[in-house]
């Protein structure tokens, strides 16, 4: 199943085009996508009657919106990946580093990114979208719990960041516009192996960020485990798990964001969003 928000509605993108998700049900489920991860298994086993659209086979970029709306929590994972660790210049975590991105700083997929400073910064990151959730989650039973996957970025003004120590995560990656998600949710069933999921971010072209799933510290079902050891997991929550090597802080000389640059952020088999960079 492709989900997405289109002019609002919670929309499946099928082989045949868009369908409106409360008008093709006769009203069985709501219009609302943020509702829909109450009852997302009802939901999927209604859905599998319709084929999933290709990937990159969207309706108008400006009109998709957020696949979670409004997400009663969003946690984030740091240092997730060890290369990326060594170039933040921090050590390999031995538990998850968690923070959230403020549910303010969400964002459609597509848009103008402003920027909050001479120094914000790019971050790949693939995103969870908690379907039943709950307590105390097993490992081994995380995927039934995930309601499916979407493309994610982690814009971070690092001055902000790093203005305190220890580390303002938070605060620093949750600008107005910090964090956008789509083009749509992707059930596990599209995606075959997750572990081979590709990440790749570029900038204007330029391709900066390339990882793969796999490299992660804590994988997404250990993530889900932990989180939830301590967490209620809510239907809708996101969990942003990390992003691989290449991002500006880490590279000779530094390199930040600029007015005008275009970042696209692709997961292979998922789909890509984009912003523009214009002054705040
Ligand atoms: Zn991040």
């Amino acid at each position: 199943m492709r989900l997405a928000v289109l002019d609002g509605r919670a929309t499946l993108l099928t082989a045949d085009g868009p369908v409106d998700v409360e008008r093709a049900s006769d009203g069985r489920f709501p219009s609302d996508a943020a509702l829909l991860y109450e009852t997302w298994d009802e939901l999927r086993d209604w859905a599998s009657a319709f084929v999933p659209a290709a990937e990159g086979e969207l309706p108008d970029r400006a009109r998709l919106g957020a696949p979670s709306p409004r997400p009663r929590q969003v946690f984030a994972i740091g240092l997730n990946y060890v290369d990326h660790a060594a170039e933040s210049g921090f050590a390999v975590p031995e538990h998850p580093v968690v923070f959230t991105k403020f549910a303010s700083s969400l964002a459609a997929p597509f848009g103008e990114l402003p920027l909050s400073g001479g120094t914000v910064d790019w971050e790949v990151e693939l995103v969870a979208v908690i379907g039943r959730g709950g307590r105390d989650i097993p490992a081994a039973e995380a995927w039934d719990r995930i309601a499916g996957l979407t493309v994610g970025q982690d814009y971070s003004d690092r001055e902000v960041q790093m203005a305190a120590s220890p580390a303002q995560f938070s605060l620093g990656k949750s600008f107005a516009g910090f964090a956008p998600t789509g083009p749509a949710l992707v059930t596990l069933d599209e995606l075959g192996d997750p572990d081979a999921i590709r990440l790749e971010c570029t900038v204007d072209g330029e391709v900066v960020q390339s990882g793969v799933v796999g490299d992660m510290i804590f994988s997404l079902p250990v993530l889900v485990e932990r989180l939830s050891a301590v967490c209620e997991l809510l239907p809708g929550d996101l969990i942003f798990t990390g992003t691989p090597p290449g991002v500006g802080m880490g590279r000779t000389p530094v390199r930040y964001l600029r007015p005008g640059e275009r970042v696209t952020t692709r997961i292979a088999g998922i789909g890509e969003i984009e912003q523009v960079c214009v002054p705040r």
